[in-house]
């Protein structure tokens, strides 16, 4: 991000204007405002280093201004509209992105860098995690509770109240539809901050609901920088819980910032996932997911198996394939259908993931190929980095240990099983895991012995709107996606109420 322009010079086409796309307004109560301590601030294309937008970020005022219309949505139509109705709005909702996706991949392409092949694939599946989250929206039922004929007792689910929702850069549609799809279908309102790399896409949700006729403030999206506008938006009394997706040091920082107010939180955050692959695997299927998943998304991605684990005797056909598989990548200019790989969304993370190259180097680790910034010709401003395979890695190594965030695979030998299972939980991460084997017995003992919140067999990175979806240890805490989901936006209510009507006095005696 570049400083903040002057409002009136974006608005009015003057200075700094020249050709980027404009989003004077945030969306707040159903109306498009400007910014009231905000400003307009320029998104730049990581694959060109120059501006390509120029959006409206809000301060802490206009994050007031949208949890006071999102209260209001709350206690006015939407916690109490029936749930088939809710359901019907964020179905017609769903059909509207739907029909949308094909820009919108468009969109998040030139924010953030990633390949437009991946984003039209990830953002056309969108609509059904929207449209899957509206069928539970009528079903948010309790259960009664058998005591004895004294009481009837009973649960009832209501929504938490106001969600804020704070989202990343790297996949920013999908991180949002895993919030706000489940909210919204809760009967929670919500103030979205999308990442301050990011905001554009977010504000095209917004008009998608608008257009779906969704009731002022259900949805407000207040893009903003997260040390200002997101920290107002964690510490706000007015907001019952916080959704939040990215780094761990981050989420630390919002709870202590949220602590005052004692606010509900669901993170996911990093992972360090192991993707083991046993030497009776199918090894060119394997490969194909354990090559896809070190570089998919230029490598940032929190489900990425960043640490292969390859049993000894097939080591170093892995350590080959890799080798191979990195020259057919085709590192590009994101927007191209040939490309595979565009670059890093933004010029810290492009730095964080060459030093970790640089880590792995002086670590020991032997670095099989790529590990350079390209920078030539039409690269020479945007952010792209070689896809990287470091081989002879150990567990103690930093880029063993350490999200990198990068297309940077490490690939670590083992022998047998408890060894694998020894280094997959090495980690204070618990996201996700893979593993590759002709053994349906190995597959059922070693899935059932890791520390992850979702274990791949013979397959990586399969996510449904209904597969429950996050970390144990330090990769977070609840579930996103499956009816699981619904629980981060839900309190329980238990009623007790007597059928006698008979009250003991204590103090009769
Ligand atoms: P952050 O955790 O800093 O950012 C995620 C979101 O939180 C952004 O919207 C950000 O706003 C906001 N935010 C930042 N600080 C605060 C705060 N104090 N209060 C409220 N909101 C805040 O991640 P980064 O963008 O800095 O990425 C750093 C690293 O995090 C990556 O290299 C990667 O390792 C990891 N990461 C993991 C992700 C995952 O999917 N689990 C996603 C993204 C990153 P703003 O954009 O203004 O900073």
């Amino acid at each position: 991000m570049k400083d903040a322009l002057s409002v009136t010079d974006t608005l009015n086409g003057g200075p700094g204007d020249g050709g980027l796309r404009r989003y004077p307004h945030l969306f707040i109560g159903g109306e498009w405002v400007a910014p009231v301590d905000g400003g307009i601030v320029e998104s730049i294309d990581p694959s060109t280093g120059h501006p390509w937008a120029a959006v409206a970020f809000g301060g802490p005022k206009d994050i007031d201004r949208a949890v006071s219309a999102a209260r209001e949505a709350f206690e006015g139509p939407w916690r109490r509209m029936p749930g088939a109705e809710r359901a019907a709005l964020l179905r017609r909702f769903a059909e509207l992105y739907r029909d949308f996706a094909a820009e919108m991949a468009v969109l998040e392409t030139r924010d953030s860098g990633r390949a437009i092949r991946e984003t039209r694939a990830d953002i056309a599946a969108h609509y059904q995690w929207y449209q899957w989250f509206a069928s539970l929206a009528d079903k948010l039922s309790g259960r009664t509770i058998p005591i004895d004929d004294a009481v009837h007792c009973f649960t009832t689910r209501v929504p938490v109240g106001v969600v804020g929702a704070i989202t990343p850069w790297n996949a920013p549609m999908l991180t949002t539809a895993w919030k706000v799809g489940p909210a919204l279908a809760a009967g929670c309102t919500v103030v979205l901050k999308p990442a301050e790399q990011t905001p554009v896409t977010a504000l095209e949700l917004a008009r998608l609901a608008q257009e779906a006729g969704l009731p002022p403030g259900v949805l407000n999206v207040v893009p903003g920088y997260g040390h200002d506008t997101g920290a107002h938006l964690v510490a706000h009394p007015g907001v019952n819980k916080i959704a939040f997706t990215g780094e761990g040091r981050t989420a630390k920082a919002i709870l202590r910032n949220g602590a005052e107010t004692l606010k509900r939180f669901s993170f996911e955050l990093g992972g360090k996932s192991p993707h083991i692959i046993f030497k009776d695997a199918d090894l060119e299927q394997a490969m194909n997911a354990a090559t896809s998943s070190a570089w998919s998304v230029c490598g940032q991605s929190c489900a990425l198996g960043s640490r292969v684990l390859v049993e000894r005797p097939i080591y170093d056909r892995v350590v080959e394939a890799f080798a191979e598989r990195a020259t057919r990548v085709r590192v590009g200019m994101p927007l191209e259908d040939a490309t595979h790989m565009g670059p890093q969304a933004h010029a810290e993370q492009l730095a964080k993931t060459l030093s970790y190259i640089d880590i792995g180097r002086e670590e020991g680790a032997q670095l099989v190929t790529g590990g350079r910034r390209l920078d030539a010709g039409a690269f020479a401003d945007g952010f792209f980095v070689e896809p990287t395979v470091f081989a002879g890695v150990n567990n103690r190594m930093r880029i063993a240990r350490e999200e990198i965030f990068g297309p940077v695979a490490s690939i670590i030998p083992f022998d047998g099983e408890d060894e694998a299972v020894a280094i997959a939980n090495d980690t204070t991460y618990g996201l996700c895991a893979g593993l590759w084997t002709g053994d349906v017995g190995r597959a059922h003992r070693v899935s059932a012995r890791i520390e992850a919140g979702i274990v791949w067999v013979n397959t990586y990175r399969y996510i449904r709107w209904s597969t429950p979806y996050g970390g144990f240890k330090s990769s977070g805490w609840g579930r996103e996606n499956g009816i699981e989901a619904l629980d981060n936006y839900l309190e329980t209510r238990t009623t007790v109420i007597s059928t006698t009507g008979r009250f003991p006095d204590s103090y009769a005696q």
